[in-house]
């Protein structure tokens, strides 16, 4: 078979689907590597850092060769419309944002595996695609945060006399927030975190934060969250708006899945925070976290910065798309020997990431969503 790789053409995405190790590795499994001149000029990989690899001149060229596919952003309709009839495409998918795009996955006969579908469970870790890019935006969240800050993250101790460290906050502590917490950690700030998983105590302690106890506790299934009802919410934001006014820096990264991003910090919080400080809102993309965030903009609102960045992974394309390649090359394997396909459907990893195969939806919520 041969393994495609494309530019990615969405604004603002500088990730490629492929490294010059997975090429090699998926060599070594007998398929042929075809990647679109470019592809990987975003992350720093010229074409010659593909030794081994076919090189097309266009997307066009490249996707009529496709047996498999590998993208970040979910192709296009032009993009699928290119691709043979019966070809595989293993990327982000988005199977809730756009119903088009699914129903051109099906009528064109794609078997089409939507990466956000793997099952979190022990044997996916090394092919989650959502725990390898959130990791990427919880450290650039503090990234950002440190440098819209006015001061010090660590504390001090000069002949100008000493400075007090900065007090962070990290709001949800899954793989962003817990990347986010050891960041921060590492930039000497004074660092505190909470989640509604009580689990999340211990591992927030165990990186040398602090775990704020606001007293709501809402585990859901999956080891996920799960929404809290509007009591729970106001108990919340009750305790949480003292806390925050002695705050220097907020990075929220609160999700629950299927859902919008929560609303935790509220105008009147923001209101109540110091003048400097700083917000930088990881949920901007599904809404916010925070009431004030505008998605894409950084903002000034009393005095406090509001940052609400899209597509963070994307700001650290190198390692992104190392850790993003990887990660789809260990779901490949599971398919590919000696330079054939079979796709197991016995295998849960296989059956419940596919979006389409054989003209039809196999993602029984989508399909209700699209049919
Ligand atoms: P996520 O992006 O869905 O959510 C981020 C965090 O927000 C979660 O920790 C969630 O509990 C928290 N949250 C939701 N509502 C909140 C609220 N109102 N206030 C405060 N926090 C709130 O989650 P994620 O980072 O993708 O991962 C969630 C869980 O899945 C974690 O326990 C993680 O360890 C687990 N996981 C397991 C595996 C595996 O075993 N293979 C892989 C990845 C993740």
């Amino acid at each position: 078979v041969t393994v495609v790789a494309i530019r990615e053409r969405a604004p603002n995405e500088r990730r490629v689907a492929i490294s010059p190790e997975i090429v090699k590795k998926t060599k070594a499994l007998g398929a042929d590597v075809l990647i679109e001149t470019g592809a990987g000029a975003g992350a720093q990989l010229p074409d010659s850092a593909f030794p081994g690899a076919d090189i097309a001149p266009d997307a066009t060229a490249a996707l009529a060769r496709a047996d498999v596919l590998l993208k970040v952003q979910p192709p296009t309709l032009a993009e699928i419309a290119a691709l043979r009839q019966g070809s595989v495409v293993i990327s982000f998918l988005q199977p809730h944002a756009d119903p088009e795009r699914t129903k051109a996955l099906r009528d064109r006969n794609i078997t089409s595996f939507a990466m956000e579908l793997l099952p979190r469970t022990t044997r996916a870790q090394a092919m989650d695609v959502l725990s390898s890019q959130a990791g990427m935006a919880g450290y650039k969240a503090v990234l950002i945060a440190a440098q819209a800050s006015g001061k010090f993250f660590p504390m001090l101790t000069t002949a100008a006399g000493t400075i007090r460290p900065s007090k962070v906050l990290i709001v949800g502590a899954g793989v962003a927030g817990l990347q986010a917490i050891a960041t921060a950690r590492r930039l000497g700030a004074q660092v505190e975190g909470f989640d509604v998983r009580p689990e999340t105590r211990e591992q927030i302690e165990s990186l040398g934060a602090k775990f704020l106890d606001l007293g709501v506790s809402a585990a859901g299934t999956g080891g996920y969250a799960r929404e809290l009802t509007a009591e729970e919410r106001a108990e919340q934001q009750q305790r949480l708006a003292d806390h925050v006014k002695n705050i220097d820096a907020i990075v929220t990264t609160a999700a629950v899945p299927g859902r919008k991003a929560p609303r935790i910090i509220t105008a009147a919080m923001v209101d109540g925070m110091k003048p400097g400080s700083v917000i930088v809102d990881l949920a901007a993309e599904t809404g916010g976290n925070c009431e004030l965030t505008k998605p894409g903009e950084t903002w000034v609102h009393n005095d406090v910065t509001i940052v609400g960045p899209l597509n963070l992974p994307s700001m650290g394309a190198i390692h992104s798309s190392e850790m993003y390649a990887r990660n789809l090359f260990n779901f490949l394997a599971l398919s590919l020997k000696d330079g054939a396909l079979n796709l197991d459907w016995n295998d849960e990893l296989i059956a419940q990431t596919c979006l389409t195969h054989a003209g039809e939806i196999r993602h029984a919520p989508t399909k209700a969503l699209v049919e």
